[in-house]
């Protein structure tokens, strides 16, 4: 079976599976889109292998990403997550998540969904890649994270928003050789 090319792919089981059931798969689900922002936003930086595999963790610790007691922790629940070692201890990254909690509910109140919101950017089509040329910012993304910081969003410059919208599927960039090109489902 052909897959994207990307680096240590092929030997992570988790990595195999993760492209091949999710990455680029539209996603209308509030909850998925908010659980895929926070692990992008923690992606920032690192490799998106290493949140992979703590997705898990990072759910046990976050409320099962649940942005409505996300934006009620307090110092304690700060303090008690930079102590967790199975998840990305960065205080930035955890206040971002706390923000990003809030403007996720505001946007959703304003919209009546978060997929109403970021599916508008396309007119609710999927912009799929030739599968030839990559990129890591463009101006969609460059759009889409102005509007995210413009409501407070943090930790989604263009680069994450990019890697975001490929991840819930309003961008699909498999590449042409492989068995998910140009497949949405
Ligand atoms: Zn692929």
């Amino acid at each position: 079976m052909n897959r994207c090319k990307w680096p240590s792919l092929e030997n992570n089981p988790i990595y195999v599976e993760y492209h091949d059931n999710e990455w680029g798969v539209p996603s209308y689900d509030d909850r998925h889109l908010f659980k895929m922002l926070i692990l992008e936003s923690f992606h920032c930086g690192l490799s998106w292998l290493i949140i992979l595999k703590k997705r898990e963790a990072f759910k046990l610790a976050f409320d099962d990403f649940d942005p409505k007691k996300i934006m009620e922790y307090n110092e304690d629940k700060i303090n008690e997550l930079l102590s967790n070692k199975d998840i990305v201890r960065n205080k930035s990254k955890i206040l971002a998540a706390i923000s990003n909690a809030k403007a996720f509910l505001k946007v959703k109140k304003e919209f009546g969904s978060f997929k109403n919101y970021i599916w508008s950017f396309t007119n609710d089509k999927i912009i799929f890649g030739d599968g030839i040329n990559f990129q890591t910012t463009n101006a969609l993304s460059d759009q889409v994270s102005k509007d995210l910081k413009k409501r407070g969003f943090k930790f989604m410059g263009s680069v994450t928003t990019y890697s975001y919208l490929e991840a819930i599927g309003v961008m699909n960039n498999h590449m042409k050789e492989c068995f998910r090109f140009h497949k949405s489902k």
